[in-house]
């Protein structure tokens, strides 16, 4: 059989590595019209003529002429029979990166049941970047290119020994030194002028396509079917733009594809990706990632049926499944969709691959080679799956673009000025800058537009040159370059135009804290782009993500003192973590822990069930503003909270830069709201005006929902008269209990044996804890009051103020009890009991903390244990206050408490509820 590659032309070079250096003045003098004006010659001879001839002595370019002529005649002869029988395949550089896969390639091939199929293949994976780097190392003259092409030529030579025997190796063999051979000396004299023009680079990058396609038709051969090996070269002619992009041309090509089938018909062909020649047949490329668009032009040349695209993940993912975990794989896109997602960086994709095969409703299928049985993205016209399912396609996916600079051009001037704009962007075209996206303020003051980074020096020169006699007139005030920003790009179908998804895209970004530099709204209906700092990318895309419901709320945690309260609550979110994942899509991380002395911090979330060991073992020396950076800034989590269970005033003054910084707050720390007012007024105001949320839930009552209940009475216009409350579990405890003959000493040292009270039981009896809890009510209610303007009535007996020691407390306390045994006996003489209340008078804006007699029947006198109660009398319940009652301390309720402003802050952000 004759292989019906040896029909294929060939353009090789003069034997370069036999030249003498010296003789090499310019690269152009080489190859004047040889490689780069070269013409379709045909190497007639089979494999075995060419075994063991000089290289140097055939393809020479005196044949051209009549190998054209050859050709012209063949044309006739065979017809490519266009239309649904082709079906194009295109295999990515992951998919031909090693012979395994090379060989998995060609049995997927030959099982696909297509009755004619063209198959594009890439380089092999990363082949395409070392021969870009030989390039860059030859320019450079670094030495190096010489053993990195020696590097190239081991891996195909490695591959095709282990895919290839006898012949067919042979000739492989042959024709990879010769090409080796051929590109050594070409770098060689890239290495002399230092320079490489991009039709050099083009010819040397472009080798890895004709080598996996030559090693892929040999082995699909090897199964006995007949295979023809394309060089697209001889097919695809397409015409450069200014834009780093290539036009083809459809007609020239179709010409060229009739004469080459007329000559190499087969029902199976394998195809160069990437590669193609200029209308002057000097090779060319379709630049970095192309293969995707060779596949489409050649599904719309052939009239193919289906273009599927074979790469290495599942399809077309909502987002970067690199950097977004929880993207989910898209069944069908639109074209447009497509093409808007592969435009703004998901290169999955090459943006150029929709519009050839749009024109005659070609669907492509993106599918992973590596999963099979995954079905695949189908990208189709809109109407074909529109109705399917009745869905309203408004935000499929995200993708954002790296590396970029806005341009902002202003000045009053600009308004009402025909022909600013095109001023502008036609000075921006002449430096051959590529603008992304374009914002224009209706006001018409300024312009705002991005380019690649790498060019934004050149368009400000261009710029400020072109408008140097408006600058200098003051009509426009300033041309400014904002660098190291990125697109994000949301896409769907009619998204721009339905009501509400614009809104939710912002307020998504405006809760994760991410500032937005430029917005383009409108300008086509199926995307929405917003320009943010670089750095904030990924975090902005996680946070649009997760708001759309594509993946879970995910919420960085930071945990500060993880003693009783805080290892309580660590305790209770390892217990429920997997549940509010499966029914809510909540996803809490604590990605650090930190006491006073060591921390732990963890980039994914530290493992619950373990934390107490690893604090130990793997702590490090505590430090907070280390701990909140990390906490704060991973850049995949949107949406970070810090939770403060501890009692320390100096951790709650860092609440007010933590707010600012756009991390959520949860605390039962009363310190905050209830020390200096000035502050505490300016952390609310704050917190007002961000999308940042400060919950303290547990401050008042554990996990009793009090502070809650105020607001909610409070934001639906209920008027507040009166709290009352009996807020210390401990002073509840000893109330409840002091009752007979029991004296107050007793009844003390009952309840601190029980563990009722703090280490030394001064700290509950001098009613200060309840005075910080009737503080922040009052000032929930709109009072403004400073702790020193509640009166306290202290149950410390005076003497025993300053006694140094807890236990000599403990022990002199007895001394004491008359006083309140007496109480006691005045209160039961008229049906009451003794209780130790907070209260919150709004009315006359004041708050007190005293012992109080309550009748027997009202609801104080009935508690018992350390239960906490709070009335509520307002305008809607005057006659009846509203009653909250529970225990209201403890860890397990405080923790509880706590986590439910986690959720309810989850809800906040996006979480379902
Ligand atoms: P190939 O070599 O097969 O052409 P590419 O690397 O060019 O493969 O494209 C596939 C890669 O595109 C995936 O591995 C994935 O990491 C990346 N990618 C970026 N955005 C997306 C997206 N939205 N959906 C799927 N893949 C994406
Ligand atoms: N091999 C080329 C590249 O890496 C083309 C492609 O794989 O799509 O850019
Ligand atoms: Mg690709």
């Amino acid at each position: 059989m004759a292989f019906a590659s040896s029909l294929s032309p060939s353009y090789s070079l003069p034997n370069l590595s036999s030249m003498p250096m010296n003789s090499i003045t310019t690269l152009n003098k080489i190859y004047p019209s040889s490689l780069l004006h070269r013409r379709p010659i045909f190497r007639v001879c089979c494999n075995s003529q060419l075994q063991g001839r000089d290289s140097s002595n055939f393809n020479l370019f005196a044949s051209v002429t009549s190998a054209d002529v050859l050709l012209d005649e063949a044309v006739e002869q065979v017809r490519l029979p266009k239309g649904d029988t082709w079906s194009i395949h295109k295999f990515g550089g992951t998919c031909v990166g090693t012979s395994e896969r090379i060989q998995n390639v060609a049995s997927i091939v030959v099982k696909d049941e297509s009755e004619r199929k063209l198959v594009v293949v890439s380089a092999m994976s990363k082949v395409t970047d070392m021969m870009y780097d030989l390039i860059h190392k030859a320019q450079a003259r670094d030495d190096s290119y010489v053993t990195a092409l020696d590097a190239v030529l081991e891996k195909h030579k490695s591959t095709a020994i282990d895919l290839l025997k006898g012949d067919d190796l042979n000739k492989f063999l042959e024709r990879l030194h010769q090409d080796i051979n051929n590109l050594k000396a070409m770098l060689r004299a890239i290495y002399i002028a230092g320079h490489a023009t991009e039709s050099f680079s083009d010819f040397v990058a472009g080798h890895g396509e004709l080598w996996s396609a030559e090693l892929l038709s040999s082995i699909i051969r090897k199964s006995g079917l007949k295979c023809a090996c394309m060089d697209t070269r001889d097919v695809l002619i397409v015409n450069p733009t200014s834009s780093d992009q290539v036009d083809p041309d459809y007609v020239e090509s179709g010409r060229r594809l009739e004469k080459w089938y007329s000559q190499n018909s087969s029902d199976i062909i394998v195809a160069t990706g990437f590669i193609a020649s200029t209308p002057e047949n000097i090779p060319t490329t379709l630049k970095r990632d192309g293969s995707d668009f060779s596949a489409a032009i050649m599904g719309a040349l052939f009239k193919a049926r289906q273009v599927t695209i074979w790469t290495d993940v599942d399809g077309v993912y909502s987002a970067d499944p690199r950097k977004v975990s929880e993207a989910v794989v898209l069944n069908k896109l639109s074209y447009q969709e497509a093409w808007e997602m592969s435009y703004f960086g998901a290169n999955v994709l090459h943006p150029r691959t929709i519009i050839p095969v749009m024109k005659y409703d070609i669907p492509i299928v993106i599918r992973n080679i590596f999963n099979l049985s995954a079905p695949g993205t189908t990208i189709c016209r809109l109407a074909d799956f529109e109705n399917e399912d009745g869905l309203e396609f408004t935000v499929k996916g995200f993708a954002t673009i790296d590396n970029l600079a806005l341009v902002n051009v202003e000045g009053t001037g600009m308004a009402g000025v025909p022909g600013t704009s095109s001023a502008i962007f036609g000075a921006v075209k002449d430096v051959g800058a590529n603008v992304i996206m374009i914002s224009q303020a209706s006001s018409e003051h300024s312009v705002c537009f991005a380019v690649p980074e790498k060019e934004v020096k050149a368009v400000a020169a261009a710029l400020e040159s072109r408008f140097r006699q408006a600058l200098s007139a003051g009509r426009l005030s300033q041309i400014a370059v904002i660098p190291n920003c990125s697109i994000l790009a949301a896409v769907g179908q009619k998204m721009a135009s339905t009501p509400g998804v614009s809104a939710t895209l912002f307020s998504a970004l405006a809760k994760a804290n991410i500032n937005i530099r430029a917005i383009a709204q409108g300008c086509s209906e199926y995307n929405v782009t917003v320009v943010v700092k670089r750095e904030d990318c990924v975090k902005a895309l996680r946070a649009v993500h997760s708001r759309f419901y594509l993946s879970r709320t995910t919420i960085a945690m930071g945990i500060i003192g993880p003693g009783l309260i805080g290892g309580t609550l660590l305790d209770q979110l390892k217990e429920q973590a997997a549940v509010l994942k499966e029914n809510s899509n909540i996803d809490l991380r604590v990605l650090g822990l930190t006491g006073s002395k060591i921390m732990l911090l963890s980039d994914m979330g530290v493992d619950l069930s373990t934390w107490r060991d690893q604090l130990e073992e793997n702590g490090e020396k505590a430090d907070m503003e280390k701990f909140v950076r990390h906490v704060h800034n991973n850049h995949f989590i949107p949406n970070t909270v810090i939770v403060d269970c501890t009692a320390d005033s100096s951790i709650a003054s860092h609440y007010h830069d933590w707010l600012r910084r756009g991390i959520h707050v949860v605390t039962p720390n009363k310190k905050a709201n209830s020390g200096p007012l000035e502050l505490y007024l300016k952390l609310r105001t704050l917190q007002r005006q961000s999308y940042t949320h400060y919950f303290y839930e547990g401050t008042v009552g554990a996990g009793l929902p009090i502070i809650s209940t105020l607001q909610g009475l409070l934001e639906t216009g209920d008027k507040i008269l009166r709290i009352e409350g009996i807020f210390s579990g401990t002073l509840s405890y000893i109330f409840n209990n002091f009752e007979g003959a029991r004296a107050f000493s007793e009844v003390v040292k009952e309840a601190k044996e029980a563990g009722y009270t703090e280490p030394d039981p001064r700290d509950d009896l001098s009613g200060t804890d309840v005075a910080r809890k009737v503080i922040i009510l009052a000032r929930e209610s709109g009072l403004k009051l400073e702790l020193s303007d509640i009166p306290i009535q202290s149950l410390v007996p005076d003497p025993l103020k300053d006694v140094p020691s807890a236990e000599e407390f403990m022990e002199q306390l007895h001394k004491y009890d008359q006083d309140l045994a007496k109480q006691r006996q005045e209160a039961e003489a008229t049906g009451e009991v003794l209780r130790y209340v907070g209260v919150v008078d709004v009315v006359n804006q004041k708050g007190t903390v005293e012992l109080r007699r309550y009748k027997k029947e009202h609801p104080f006198a009935q508690l018992s244990g350390s239960d906490n109660i709070i009335a509520f009398s307002t305008q809607r319940y005057e006659k009846q206050p509203l009653i909250v009652r529970g225990p209201g301390a403890g860890a397990e309720v405080t923790a509880g408490g706590v986590f439910s402003d986690i959720l309810r802050l989850a809800s906040y952000l996006g979480a379902p509820s």
